[in-house]
């Protein structure tokens, strides 16, 4: 585990598995403001051209790598604080990442779908995970709060180009929120598109994380029947995924203070999970975690019922190096 300033890892994720993840913002710019985002608020939805940061987003990768290097690595996520299309140097950071031999993936908002220059920017990625929480208008609105005007028709429309035009892997999620998108009705109509498109994975996310604004669970019911439903048509290829965290948390870590610290830096994570974590690594877990929180490395917030470490500031540690 190592930390920098614009990229670190290797962490486990849950779709791709071992990735190093790179994240060129220095702030939360989002052009959509999810109600479950774990970043919250999003502070800006432009993020304007620096060759000074691209400068040191460079340097930084450069050197990460040559100290670091790529074994054992499946892929180098870009996956910053916000949305990563909004970035302005992105085809020089494809570019810088692609250099290291190793398949470079995204995730986005699919909002740039909708702007040729980052549809053909998208095609050069070697996976490309996609959102996509609605196919009603309403519910995108209300759900991801975009910036600008978003037709899920027009997305679904460009979804299903962009299956055809591109031969790799083509990734899509849908974050179920109770309340919002997870009425049998409207999350049929979701599956129904979800099969056109067709992925090659599709990922059913259920965060209900802190810092939520008004989120609660989805009805589990109403996911097992579109899970059932889709599995019978993409045999092996749909997942429900939960606490993202605690699947993280890299087990055989050298050094698991460090490792937690990272982890929740992306996701936060259950004050229990944590604790047992810990104690796994033959720490004194809760002890382990006052001593991080006197230390402002870490938070604990009561969110739902149910206690959670979290980063102590809202840039991620990957920030402060
Ligand atoms: S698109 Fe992603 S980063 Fe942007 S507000 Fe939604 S969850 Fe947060």
């Amino acid at each position: 585990m190592m930390l920098n300033k614009f990229i670190g890892g290797p962490v486990i994720d849950q779709k791709i598995r071992k990735v190093y993840i790179v994240d060129p913002f220095e702030k939360f710019v989002c052009n959509f403001s999810c109600r479950y985002c774990i970043f919250g608020t999003p502070l800006t939805d432009t993020c304007p051209l620096s060759q000074d940061r691209f400068s040191r987003v460079s340097r930084d990768i450069g050197r990460f790598v040559l100290r670091r290097g790529v074994r054992g690595v499946n892929a180098f996520l870009v996956s910053p604080m916000g949305e990563p299309t909004l970035y302005p140097e992105l085809p020089q950071l494809i570019r810088i990442l692609k250099s290291f031999g190793k398949p470079v993936a995204i995730y986005t908002n699919s909002a740039g779908l909708l702007d040729d220059t980052i549809y053909n920017l998208l095609l050069n990625f070697d996976i490309v995970l996609f959102k996509l929480d609605s196919v009603y208008r309403d519910t995108v609105d209300s759900l991801n709060k975009p910036s600008m005007e978003i037709d899920p028709e027009k997305v679904v429309k460009r979804l299903i180009e962009f299956r055809r035009d591109y031969g790799r892997k083509m990734y899509l999620e849908t974050v179920f929120v109770g309340g919002y998108n997870d009425s049998l009705d409207e999350a049929m109509e979701l599956a129904r598109a979800v099969k056109i498109v067709n992925p090659n994975k599709y990922f059913m996310v259920t965060p209900y994380l802190p810092p939520g604004r008004g989120v609660r669970p989805p009805d589990m019911n109403v996911l097992r029947m579109v899970y059932r439903d889709l599995s019978s048509y993409m045999p092996n290829r749909v997942y429900i995924i939960d606490q993202p965290g605690e699947r993280l948390l890299d087990r055989k870590s050298d050094d698991p203070i460090e490792e937690l610290i990272y982890v929740v830096n992306l996701y936060p994570l259950t004050l229990k999970a944590a604790v047992e974590y810990l104690e796994e690594n033959g720490l004194p877990g809760m002890e382990t975690i006052r001593e991080l929180e006197e230390l402002g490395d870490i938070r604990i917030v009561e969110w739902m019922g149910e206690s959670y470490v979290v980063a102590n500031t809202v840039s991620r540690m990957i920030k402060s190096g």
